[in-house]
């Protein structure tokens, strides 16, 4: 029955974020933040320079990408990598089954590209028959955009089927795989793409302020002029790094040297293959621990990513999302809000400084939040 239990938490006695992001991170990166350095402190300069080498090799694309942050959160990145690669009055097909989607069309409408739109319900990834129709009957449409992990709902879209068509079709294809990024593989060498967008506090694990583009050098050179911004005009932004070694800009130093740790731990861990392995174990014990207790998952196993769970919104009128939020908050784990339209819905996160052990005191506060509350799934399902 009911029991108190102490509040979980972190390495730092903060809650446990639950969450899409800003995450959970190790007590070491948040310790590699208590110094001051000047911009163009060599220490500093040399950190930022292993940070944007070793990415690329995330996605084996060490001889032909190159990595060109940006400044801000991860929608920065997106923009720019939107409004660098695609001309002004060009034609971009959006790929969208989210929110994220939707804002990257949102940035491409106010910037004056022309987004054409293949979408699909929430739960429900891209028609490859029908992109590769709007494709065929639209050669004016040079680019592609897709979401690598809808964290809307935690849908995992088919980004290499995407990519194959998008090459068969001699377009180029433009990826936000910000809620993916070093936990579900994306191999360049055999996914075909100019550019994937993330940020430094998803799964690698930092603290949120970087965003950064992996670019494929080839397809960055011909952007000249391109972007309709200072600030996010990535082929400016990698100019001047080529001549300077510096940012144009201030850089968010300490989330920098943060992620420089961030990515130290998560090679230690064994790169995309050891983190996407305890994502996996995590959500497994999510899922399952949940779904003992009642709850139903809004995404069947084939589509879910092991990055973040929708679960639909239980109907015993006892059950107040807002109690039960809070109810979990004070224990010390904090979830999150759907922001779905096909169904009502909240979800939980599996990313970020946790383990097997954190997910299953998870479910069994859920469990004792429930008896709190005097909901009974189990029996009403
Ligand atoms: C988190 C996220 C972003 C960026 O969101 P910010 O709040 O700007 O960091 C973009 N796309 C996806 C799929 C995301 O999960």
């Amino acid at each position: 029955m009911s029991q108190a239990r102490n509040p979980a938490v972190s390495e730092t006695g903060d809650p446990l974020l639950l969450t899409p992001g800003p995450l959970t991170t190790s007590k070491a990166v948040k310790q590699a933040m208590v110094h001051d350095w000047g911009s163009r402190d060599a220490t500093f300069i040399a950190i930022n320079r292993a940070v944007m080498e070793e990415l690329p090799k995330i996605i084996h694309g060490e001889a032909d990408f190159v990595t060109v942050p940006m400044q801000g959160s991860g929608t920065f990145a997106v923009e720019a990598m939107l409004t660098t690669f695609v001309p002004r009055g060009s034609k971009i097909l959006v790929l969208i089954n989210g929110a994220y989607g939707q804002r990257a069309k949102r940035i491409l409408e106010i910037a004056g590209r022309e987004p054409v739109i293949h979408e699909t319900a929430e739960d429900t990834p891209p028609d490859l028959t029908e992109v590769e129709k709007l494709l065929v009957a639209d050669p004016a449409i040079g680019h592609v955009f897709a979401v690598h992990c809808e964290t809307t709902s935690g849908i995992r879209n088919p980004i290499e089927a995407i990519a194959g068509l998008v090459k068969r079709h001699g377009r180029r294809l433009l990826i936000d795989s910000m809620s993916a990024f070093g936990a579900l593989p994306l191999d360049s060498r055999e996914t075909y793409f100019d550019a994937v967008a993330a940020s430094s506090n998803k799964c690698i694990q930092g603290v949120p302020g970087l965003g950064f583009v992996i670019a494929r050098k080839s397809a960055l050179a011909e952007t000249k002029g391109n972007a309709t911004t200072l600030v996010l005009d990535l082929h400016d932004q990698h100019a001047v790094f080529e001549r300077t070694g510096q940012y144009r800009f201030t850089p968010p130093i300490h989330v920098i040297v943060a992620f420089h740790q961030a990515l130290q731990e998560f090679w230690a861990e064994g790169g995309v293959s050891g983190r996407g392995e305890r994502y996996s174990d995590n959500a497994r014990i999510l899922i399952e621990g949940m779904e003992e207790l009642g709850f139903r998952t809004l995404l069947p196993a084939a589509r879910q990513a092991p990055i973040i769970i929708t679960f639909h919104m239980p109907q015993d009128k006892n059950f107040v999302f807002q109690r039960f939020y809070d109810a979990l908050k004070d224990s010390g784990y904090v979830i999150y809000p759907g922001k779905l339209t096909v169904a009502d819905s909240f979800r939980i996160g599996c990313i970020g400084a946790l383990d097997a052990q954190n997910m299953r005191s998870f479910v069994a506060t859920v469990s004792d939040v429930l008896a709190q509350m005097g909901v009974g799934l189990k029996s009403a399902a």
